[in-house]
């Protein structure tokens, strides 16, 4: 893939902060309010953050994974349908949580209408670290075993 960046539209933003940048050769006062770029699409700090991630052993296997969870709610329910979608995500969390899982982003949350009504939540996941698993354990929130 290639790295270059098209600065003819003027600052881009940094990839990971998203903090805008102007190429090293345009000096600041020129372009204010910008952080040099300091290659891959990075600012100085974002640049440096991810050498020293490099430079470690991640924790977690960095593969995004998704874990989908479904349940049929009641047809004809006097139960409001933002209470379902609140029950759905306790269930989720309890389910996530059983599985040494750990939300990446928020869960997309889908009410399937029709006959047999249902709940779906596509979670965007990683493995949950041990430090993490102990931290939820500190608040009452049980974990499965390690896998
Ligand atoms: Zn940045």
């Amino acid at each position: 893939m290639s790295a270059r960046i098209d600065w003819s539209q003027g600052p881009v933003p940094c990839v990971d902060c998203g903090r805008p940048m102007r190429p090293s050769h345009v000096r600041r006062a020129e372009w204010p309010g910008t952080l040099t770029c300091h290659g891959h699409g990075r600012c100085s700090s974002c640049a440096a953050k991810l050498r020293r991630a490099e430079a470690q052993e991640p924790e977690v296997p960095a593969t995004p994974t998704r874990y989908v969870w479904e349940s049929a709610i009641p047809a004809a329910s006097s139960i409001p349908q933002a209470h379902w979608v609140t029950e759905a995500q306790g269930a989720v969390a309890r389910a996530l949580r059983e599985r040494r899982l750990v939300l990446t982003a928020r869960p997309d949350i889908t009410l399937v209408h029709g006959r047999t009504p249902r709940i779906r939540c596509v979670c965007p996941v990683r493995p949950m670290t041990d430090t993490e698993a102990a931290a939820l354990a500190r608040r009452g929130l049980g974990t499965g075993d390690p896998a």
